[in-house]
């Protein structure tokens, strides 16, 4: 993913009265997404978000979104606009905010409530807050942003309309078009209709459903299911789910009171979302059905319900450990139910599965989206996405959010709906909107960036993540001495890898382009280490994406001589 269009060169200098986006997440895949727009020498980010590593991936504990193309512009940013509260949209805005802390935050009432906990995490404070809602209009220097209420799998997510002299942008963010949502908040089709009658001249659309024909099911087509499935079960119940999902969360309650049970959250994550959304009212907790996990316990089993993270497999949480039979104080019983009420990332199968063969050989019916509707997905499906394209009538349509082949098939919705000119760009492809006409005109370098573990606070399990990582994808080290009066490199690469079949001759061809990627660097005007050090991760990085399609952990070390 790293290497789309390599015809493309840095984009020229950017027209008087354009408007240039430049993606640095989220397409090409799904996650991290990023956006900025830039106007008048102005810089304007739209989410900021992370992405979770696969079974092919190292990335440590996550990766973000790569900052190093407005690394030197970050005194331009006018602002950092999130969509709404998912991880893949927030999640990497504490790492921007460590390198400028007061950029302007705007978003929901929900979703800066559930980033502004993060923000506390990594001890972030100076940070200026805008809570927006639909309808609200407020200007960033030249940025005048108006937001639009979305429906998607998380409450209080919002579209944004970005005016500029170059004209009129219209970002989705994640949406689906739910007619009968659980909280009656429906996409405001009236909005995109007035905005698109006042003309719409770039239209950003979700893609990550577009190959997926007809219309996303209806949250509420759920809700017998999960009555049913409390209607048969005897025992315990446990329910997985994301601990964003607000209206899941809320239906499992609703169900526990009709069929007297009483429910406790298990894992730090639900926890606190929980007591942010009930806060604010988002989640409406029924009297006298919560209780503290320890106390359900005492309860009988067909009393019991908990709501636990884990959906997707991973291995350290709640539900993993319960299906291991190492859970502090959850033992599963025969008989017990599991209801997996999410959806399965791409990516996460193994892991998931995983899971579901250890609960059912300790007895428990597992049920899972395999084998009842008990998810429905948060994006819009290709006849809404449709119905968007009709009722905006863009000018020029840029599908966001998805794989290549998801971006593919929402341009083929868009053209089929007579949109005359769909640009695809993959992150760092630059898209300039001149003269009322969206192409693209470059790339900048855009990879990814690993974090490990150590900002994220929990070391025990940062360090078997790494472990994990190590045995799975390897570890690389590079050595690189420079001669700091001669301004280039004076020994080495000398390179070192580990846990994958690999033989350090496998890497002499990498050697000689690491040394001109430093000394190139050194010319541009890098004098740190730290900065020589991100050239050979990303250089060496790219190179080992590219040719053994490995993320291995990259360790790089540059040494002044
Ligand atoms: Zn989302
Ligand atoms: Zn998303």
């Amino acid at each position: 993913m790293s290497h789309p269009h390599p015809e493309l060169s840095a984009p020229p200098k950017l027209p008087r009265g354009g408007l240039r986006v430049t993606p640095l997440g989220g397409l090409g895949e799904v996650g991290r997404n990023m956006t900025v727009f830039e106007y008048d020498g102005r810089l304007l980010i739209v989410d900021c978000g992370v992405l979770f590593p696969d079974d092919h991936q190292p990335g440590v504990d996550l990766i973000l979104p790569d900052f190093g193309p407005i690394r030197d512009r970050l005194d331009d940013v006018e602002a950092l606009v999130l969509t709404h509260g998912h991880e893949d949209h927030i999640g990497a805005t504490p790492y921007l905010l460590r390198e400028r802390q007061d950029i302007p935050l705007v978003g929901s009432e929900l979703t800066l409530a559930l980033l502004n906990s993060k923000l506390r995490e990594h001890r972030l404070r100076q940070t200026p807050f805008y809570t927006v809602k639909e309808g609200d209009r407020i200007s960033f220097g030249p940025f005048d942003l108006e937001f639009v209420a979305v429906n998607h799998s998380i409450p209080d997510a919002l579209a944004v309309a970005i005016r500029t002299g170059a004209g009129m942008v219209l970002h989705t963010g994640d949406f689906k078009m739910d007619q009968l949502p659980l909280d009656g908040r429906i996409t405001d089709l009236r909005a995109f209709a007035r905005l698109g009658e006042e003309g719409v001249d770039l239209f950003l659309t979700d893609s990550t459903n577009a190959e997926v024909p007809g219309f996303t099911t209806a949250e509420r087509k759920i809700t017998p299911v999960l009555e049913q499935a409390f209607a048969e079960s005897k025992q315990r119940i446990i329910v997985a789910c994301f601990a964003s999902h607000v209206h899941r969360v809320q239906q499992v309650l609703d169900a526990a009171v009709k069929h007297d049970r009483k429910v406790a959250y298990v894992g730090r994550s639900m926890v606190r979302n929980m007591a942010i959304a009930r806060d604010l009212g988002y989640l409406k907790v029924p009297p006298g059905v919560m209780v503290e996990a320890k106390e359900l316990a005492d309860l009988a089993p067909e009393r019991q319900v908990l709501i636990s993270t884990g959906s997707q497999g991973e291995p350290l949480s709640a539900l993993a450990r319960i299906a291991q039979r190492n859970h502090n104080f959850v033992h599963l019983e025969e008989g017990d139910t599991v209801i997996l009420a999410s959806s399965l990332i791409p990516g996460n199968e193994n892991a998931v599965y995983r899971v579901i063969n250890g609960l059912a050989r300790l007895g428990a019916h597992v049920v899972h989206k395999g084998n009842a509707l008990v998810h429905v997905s948060g994006h819009a499906s290709a006849g809404e996405l449709l119905y968007c394209y009709n009722i905006v009538k863009p000018r020029n349509v840029l599908p966001v959010h998805g794989e290549v082949r998801h971006m593919l098939a929402n341009g083929d919705l868009a053209k089929a709906t007579g949109v005359e000119n769909v640009v695809y760009a993959e992150d760092g492809v630059v898209v300039d909107l001149v003269d009322g006409v969206a192409s693209v005109v470059g790339k900048v370098d855009c990879g990814y960036v690993f974090v490990d573990g150590q900002s994220v606070g929990d070391v025990t399990e940062s360090e078997l993540k790494d472990r994990r990582i190590l045995g799975e994808e390897g570890f690389i080290s590079v050595i690189v001495v420079v001669d700091s009066v001669a301004g280039k490199v004076s020994a080495g690469p000398e390179i070192h890898a580990r846990g994958h079949a690999w033989a350090d001759s496998d890497f002499e061809s990498i050697k000689q382009p690491i040394v001109d990627a430093v000394n190139r660097s050194i010319d541009e005007g890098s004098t740190d280490t730290y900065q020589l050090q991100q050239t050979v991760r990303r250089t060496i990085g790219r190179w080992v994406s590219n040719t053994h399609k490995r993320r291995p952990m990259i360790i790089p070390v540059v040494v002044e001589a």
